[in-house]
């Protein structure tokens, strides 16, 4: 049998965090802290007699994406009822756009493993998040604080076909949104949600498959596993010869498993009609270009600039112009640098600060170090005036104090012997100290030089350049040997 293919289709969910909400004056507040039901009003709780009216913010907000996307957006599209009862839409409805969406046909450039890969956008469109259900012994409450939080649904074409393809899409997505700063991108808020929808097929077959769909996934690691369980089983049953049956599926985080809700809903079941108390929303001249001239630098562009400018390898540019807040650390520590090559700024950011950040479990934004004081520090290595490790024992020690390095390189003597002659003391105060082993180094056991480095080394506590302590053991040893002829 030839290989089987996974064919995968993405449709996230991501929150606009705009000041109110897409319909009422309520305030967007923070779902998991704020007291349930006291963002609320009559329109957001569906009650009957009241007038939705459109937040010009979340459709701006909406645009940024779509044109991130380099989607096309509609100079008219219209809002639908998607009709459905559910505790947690209190209307019977949910606005949202079907027939004419916001902006369509984009795409999202992705790096995998294999190269750059280009991911066609179907459709981007905005709708209203509902309530939240909390299910406890034998009763559910409902908050209708998020009810009415304005959303945007990104839409892929299936063209994803591997755990590596969601991954990298959605990391670049979510990065996408935190960089146009229209969604906070935390997962465990629920800001951003995921559905994946999977088929199967023999490679090389241009036909698709039948797929399932599976809801609610809340962050990067249930979507990872829920697909891979997925793609597993439809595996299974393809193999043993059994069909895929196109259906609805959730998932079980505790279990690892999907579990079939309900045969898979068509359009019809929503009885979709265009929503009565909104006109078409038709966008005003200028607006699309006005808002394409404000999109700020997007990360892949970032990733370009670097690259091409600093030469940081993919692998830095990447991590680096994750999160808005490390590129703008990167950016403003690379100002204070001078000469100090970017390269090794990025390394010293990634390598060691980012190591200290993960261990306080702190968040780059609240880094106690200043970029410039990073510069410093990484400028004085650079400079050869303070070693490596002593480096990170200093930058260990500005992590917690928050000091610059100077006042710590004071308090505990690391600046570097920088006089030669000082170096050379050293030395001789070692071979001194070691008649043996200088006698036996002479004698041709040439590895003693190694040692003899070493006990250099640690008289000198790290205060010394290992290249200039290696350049005046070789000049003494040479020297000492001629002065001895014979031996
Ligand atoms: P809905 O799920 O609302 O019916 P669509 O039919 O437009 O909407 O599809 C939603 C998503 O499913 C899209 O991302 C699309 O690319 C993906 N998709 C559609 N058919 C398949 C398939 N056979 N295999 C994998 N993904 C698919
Ligand atoms: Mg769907
Ligand atoms: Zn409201």
């Amino acid at each position: 049998m030839t290989e089987l293919e996974p064919v995968i289709g993405l449709e996230v969910h991501a929150e606009l965090q705009t000041r109110s909400k897409m319909f009422c004056a309520c305030a967007v507040v923070d779902s998991t802290s704020a007291a349930p039901n006291t963002a609320v009003c009559e329109i957001c709780t569906g009650l009957p007699g009241t007038l939705p009216a459109v937040n010009a913010r979340a459709v701006e907000f909406a645009l940024r994406v779509a044109l991130a996307l380099h989607a096309v957006p509609a100079e008219r599209s219209v809002f639908a009822r998607k009709n459905y009862f559910y505790p947690d839409l209190p209307k019977g409805f949910q606005i949202s756009q079907y027939e004419l969406p916001l902006a369509s046909g984009g795409w999202l450039d992705i790096e995998t493993p294999a190269g750059t890969r280009r991911i066609r956008i179907r459709r981007v469109h905005l709708e209203e998040d509902t309530g939240k259900l909390f299910h406890r012994q034998g009763y559910s409450l409902v908050d209708y604080n998020r009810s009415g939080v304005p959303l945007l649904e990104i839409v892929t074409e299936p063209d994803l076909h591997s755990l590596e393809d969601i991954k990298a899409y959605a990391t670049e997505l979510r990065s996408i949104l935190r960089t146009l700063d229209v969604n906070s991108g935390d997962m465990e808020k629920g800001v951003m949600r995921f559905e994946a929808n999977i088929s199967l097929r023999r490679s090389g077959d241009p036909d698709l498959g039948t797929r399932t769909e599976i809801k609610n996934l809340n962050s990067f690691r249930s979507m990872l596993r829920a697909v891979a369980y997925e793609i597993e089983r439809q595996t299974g049953r393809l193999t043993a010869g059994l069909p895929v049956v196109q259906e609805t599926v959730g998932w079980n985080e505790a279990t690892g498993e999907t579990f079939s809700q309900r045969g898979k809903e068509e359009a019809h079941d929503y009885r979709y009609f265009q929503e009565p108390d909104l006109p078409p929303l038709l966008l005003e001249t200028g607006l699309v270009a006005r808002v394409q001239a404000t999109l700020p630098e997007l990360p892949s562009e970032r990733r370009t600039r670097w690259r091409s400018l600093y030469g940081l390898t993919p692998a830095l540019a990447g991590v680096l112009s994750a999160e808005p807040a490390q590129a703008a650390y990167f950016e403003a520590a690379l100002a204070a640098a001078g000469a100090v090559p970017p390269e090794r700024i990025a390394r010293w950011l990634v390598g060691e600060l980012f190591g200290l950040l993960n261990g306080a479990g702190m968040q780059i934004a609240a880094c106690p170090i200043r970029p410039a004081d990073l510069a410093d520090l990484v400028g004085r290595v650079e400079a050869g005036t303070l070693t490596v490790s002593n480096a990170k024992t200093v930058l260990g020690e500005m992590f917690t104090t928050g000091e610059s390095p100077d006042p710590i390189i004071a308090r505990h003597g690391l600046s570097v012997v920088e006089d030669s002659g000082a170096v050379r003391q050293l030395v001789d105060q070692v071979l001194a100290s070691h008649p043996a082993q200088v006698a036996e180094y002479r004698a041709g056991k040439a590895a003693l030089e190694q040692w003899l480095f070493g006990q250099v080394m640690r008289l000198a506590g790290g205060r010394a350049q290992p290249a200039s302590v290696r350049q005046a053991l070789r000049e003494a040893l040479s020297s000492a040997e001629n002065r001895q002829p014979g031996l």
